[in-house]
């Protein structure tokens, strides 16, 4: 028997046929919050190659791990479709879908001269079915921002999304099609001011670069840093251009954080970020490979840690998003997600895993949803070093001493035409406060001039 305990309704008897079907949670909150839950399994079945580390058996894993906590019943449950070409089109360059589009294993010798173009081989081989899987995962995203959009629902998770480093013109670390730059593009059709937060161990580069010249989009990334490790990018100095400027902040970290430092910072960084900068929507990409034990990763963080800071997020009560991302030791990825899909219900679930799910075997020993990950890596932070950082990032947030005013108006069809003109308004706007805020520091710095001069 998995589960914990009912403390609510003693009126509520079960028998046994209610006692079979009876959810393997408890209730934490009376007021709880509409989750959809947006997963299509074909795309779990592809493959990347033997040996490559993304394996979308992981998202298969999850679902199991969900389904045998009984979430389902608490959750709007959707099959999304695939995302159409004309979606695809919305961020990526035609060349480049179509090269997705039409190259395969058993083709790809006539497009050899595009591989180096297109960043193919090494992190991103051609696979079967390669442009139909990204199709899937960007589906769901999409259709998560429509739910929240409809107000249909109040969080909207997409496991199968996350595919932070998927460029305008190419793939990047093993993302094909940028899943978010999507489902935020069509946030931005009814949302003023979109707040992106990325807690994957790599920097969340691709929806940085997508955004980087607007103030309609904050990116908070915190990721290892080092110059060196993937994807190299993601210093204190990357905060933005133009209109975009102070809008991009990186949250630098070394190797080995442990539960308590990631915690701390993340709070101290994205309450004020949030005062500052007043979102309407959020849009959480929780990377699996932060956590301790990960193939890929060099933290040493907890499941627990980790669904704190969804946790944390969530309790502030914006219109969410929570998406997946890295994470390439699947028992612990699934583990993970089927936790924050528990954390976004507000539910507790039992910490022994249910017994009736398939591929029991990945989760031996102990079959337990929270083993200790911790511990595996030096902890490279110091408290002075963290210190540091987010003193840096509250620096930065300086710059913002108001949110952005963006005037609604009704998207026009094409968005990036759309953008590209709100960004050339909003340009003219800020340079035009700049030149007020300049010519006023002047008249300061004379006016104190000429008081050393009388004194
Ligand atoms: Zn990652």
């Amino acid at each position: 028997m998995v589960v914990v305990s009912w403390s609510d309704d003693q009126t509520f008897a079960r028998d046994a046929k209610t006692e079979q079907y009876a959810a393997l949670f408890e209730l934490k909150n009376v007021e709880q919050r509409k989750v959809s839950y947006h997963f299509n399994d074909l795309a779990s079945h592809y493959h990347f190659g033997a040996m490559h580390p993304m394996k979308p058996f992981r998202l298969m894993l999850t679902d199991h791990l969900v389904l045998g906590y009984k979430m389902h019943e608490k959750l709007d449950w959707y099959r999304p479709r695939r995302a159409t070409e004309e979606e695809v089109l919305e961020f990526h360059a035609s060349e480049y879908v179509d090269f997705l589009k039409n190259v395969t294993p058993h083709n790809a010798d006539k497009y050899k001269d595009m591989f180096e173009k297109f960043n193919i081989g090494g992190d991103c081989p051609i696979f079967d079915g390669m442009y139909d899987y990204a199709r899937l995962t960007a589906g769901a995203s999409i259709d998560a921002s429509r739910k929240l959009i409809s107000g249909v629902s109040d969080i909207a998770i997409n496991w199968s999304g996350g595919l932070h480093h998927a460029k305008k013109f190419e793939p990047s670390g093993f993302c094909y099609v940028n899943d978010i730059v999507l489902a935020i593009l069509n946030l931005l059709r009814v949302h003023p001011r979109v707040l992106y937060i990325d807690i994957d161990v790599h920097h969340g580069d691709g929806v940085q670069e997508a955004f980087y010249a607007t103030d309609r989009v904050m990116t908070l990334s915190f990721h290892k840093y080092d110059g060196e490790y993937f994807p190299a990018t993601g210093n204190f100095d990357e905060v933005g251009v133009g209109m975009g400027v102070h809008h991009a902040l990186n949250v630098p970290i070394r190797d080995g954080i442990d539960d308590e430092s990631y915690i701390r910072l993340f709070r101290a960084i994205v309450e004020p970020v949030l005062l500052s900068y007043q979102p309407s929507v959020v849009v959480l990409q929780c990377g699996a490979d932060s956590l301790g034990g990960d193939r890929l990763g060099v933290f040493n963080l907890n499941i627990r840690a980790h669904g704190r800071c969804v946790n944390f997020v969530r309790e502030l009560g914006f219109p969410l998003i929570v998406l997946g991302g890295g994470g390439y030791t699947p028992r612990n990825v699934s583990r993970l997600w089927c936790y924050e899909t528990s954390v976004c219900l507000g539910v507790d679930l039992d910490p022994k895993l249910p017994s009736n799910i398939p591929f029991m075997k990945y989760f031996e020993p102990d079959y337990s949803l929270h083993p200790t990950l911790s511990g595996r890596v030096e902890n490279k932070n110091s408290r002075k070093y963290l210190e540091m950082v987010r003193a840096r990032i509250l620096e930065e947030l300086r710059y913002l001493n108001h949110a952005p005013s963006v005037q609604m108006q009704i998207m026009p069809p094409d968005i990036a035409g759309f953008l590209e003109e709100e960004e050339k308004r909003l340009q003219e706007e800020k340079q035009a406060a700049h030149e007020r805020e300049y010519r006023a520091s002047q008249e300061q710095k004379d006016a104190a001039r000429a008081g050393e001069m009388t004194d």
